[in-house]
């Protein structure tokens, strides 16, 4: 038998205080009950790498949402349960844990979602997708800390390996090729040799999984801290074509992506800026390939649409544009879509307009109001919205720039006769 390895301490010293004796006290309270609780999966390989990860994954041989509702008794939150997975969810301010009942899955067919009963730790270890996810920690008072690895997932850590559990594990569940080149990437390990030739052969097994759960791969994918080097690695294996003949992961997808992180908030990563940076030189007919593939939201599918903006980019590189001809080009497209262009183009003119209209085109407006209008003695009616027009242009190209100047300016196109009353 080999030794055994507790991690008591590192738990101490890598998590929260708060949640240590969290999990102290749940794998009291569920062993008082005769139910065994493990800490299991991403944070357990986490931890053993000293990577930061604070959600918690506990498997419970016995009844989840039952030990759930206990835990709750002590630990107030909010409580989320799916009787049919029996699964809960318990949340706090700061903290959410998941806690799941020991499994046996199978799988129907290829790429099904799978069907579920209850069982031993060991029968839910054995579903998962990698050898360093597979591992467990005991949380029972008896043998806190120790560390259950059937799978050989430490000396897979030691060597920086992703290896699956069984041959037939892509054929079973084909996102896990998306998952290892997200770990393999996240984690700078390799996929192991024979995990690799199983992956190459199991490419078209991505066919047996749905749209929605393909997206899903993909946003994960996206929400990664370098999805560019996950996409270059896809690419290079034959799968981001597999995903569409026509795209490409290379230099410059991998610098724009870079930009990208440099205009959005450090702890949001620019999802939908990356996905259309990703199928930015795709045509107009294979985005919609894309959008069906996949499944994309409605918004999500306009905002693709609206990247294909590349004839008006012609327009947009004429040094002497007015600010107003610059906003109609641009306006009504989505914030997003804009933003694609201004990191896509190579004109540095094209760019300063594009830069201008999202500092500050498009958030002018005139000052005076319908009812300011009125008010000077202009009937209601369509005149008011030709006047409140001219007036925006004026106020785009800066001939105008107060309440009192847009007054003047209205009287004087009364007074020359430019807009009846
Ligand atoms: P991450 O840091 O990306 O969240 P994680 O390991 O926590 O990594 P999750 O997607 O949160 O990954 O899933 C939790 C655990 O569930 C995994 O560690 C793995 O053991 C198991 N798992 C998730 N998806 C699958 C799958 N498709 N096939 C098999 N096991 C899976
Ligand atoms: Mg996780």
């Amino acid at each position: 038998m080999s030794e055994i390895i507790n991690l008591a301490s590192r738990i101490q010293k890598q998590l929260p205080a708060e949640l240590v004796r969290f999990m102290q006290a749940a794998g009291e309270i569920a062993d008082s009950q005769g139910q065994s609780l493990y800490l299991v999966g991403g944070v357990v390989r986490d931890l053993l790498l000293g990577r930061s990860n604070f959600d918690l994954d506990l498997v419970v041989e016995g009844d989840a949402i039952n030990l759930a509702h206990r835990l709750a008794q002590n630990y107030p939150g909010e409580i989320t349960t799916h009787p049919r997975f029996n699964t809960a969810k318990l949340r706090w301010d700061k903290w959410s844990v998941d806690l799941t009942t020991a499994r046996s899955e199978t799988y129907a067919r290829p790429g099904a979602l799978p069907s579920v009963k209850s069982g031993s730790l060991r029968n839910d270890l054995s579903r998962r997708d990698f050898t360093v996810n597979a591992m467990a920690i005991h949380l029972d008072p008896n043998h806190y800390g120790n560390l259950i690895d059937l799978y050989d997932g430490m000396p897979d850590l030691e060597h920086k390996l992703i290896r699956i559990l069984h041959e037939k594990s892509f054929v079973d569940d084909a996102t896990r090729i998306w998952r290892g080149l997200r770990y393999e990437q996240r984690l700078n390990f390799h996929l192991e040799e024979s995990t690799l030739k199983l992956l190459k052969r199991d490419i078209p097994m991505l066919d047996t999984i749905s749209s929605d759960r393909i997206r899903h791969e993909l946003e994960l994918v996206l929400k990664e801290e370098f999805p560019e080097k996950v996409l270059r690695r896809a690419e290079e294996l034959g799968i981001l074509q597999w995903l569409h003949p026509s795209l490409k992961s290379n230099g410059w997808l991998s610098d724009r992506f870079e930009q990208a992180r440099q205009l959005s908030s450090p702890t949001l990563p620019p999802v939908g800026l990356y996905l259309t940076l990703l199928t930015y030189h795709l045509t107009e007919a294979e985005a919609e390939q894309l959008i069906t593939k996949l499944r994309l939201s409605k918004s999500l599918a306009q905002t693709l649409r609206d990247t294909n903006i590349k004839a008006r980019l012609q327009s947009l590189a004429d040094p002497a544009l007015p600010p107003s001809s610059i906003y109609h080009l641009l306006h009504g497209y989505s914030p997003v879509a804009i933003t694609t262009n201004l990191l896509a183009s190579d004109s540095s003119i094209v760019r300063q307009h594009i830069q201008l209209f999202l500092n500050k085109l498009r958030y002018v407006k005139p000052t005076l109001t319908g009812n300011d209008l009125q008010s000077i003695g202009i009937s209601p009616g369509p005149r008011i919205k030709e006047i409140l027009n001219r007036l925006h242009e004026a106020r785009l190209d800066g001939q105008v720039t107060s309440k009192q100047g847009e007054e003047e300016m209205v009287k004087g196109w009364l007074a020359k006769g430019i807009v009846d009353r």
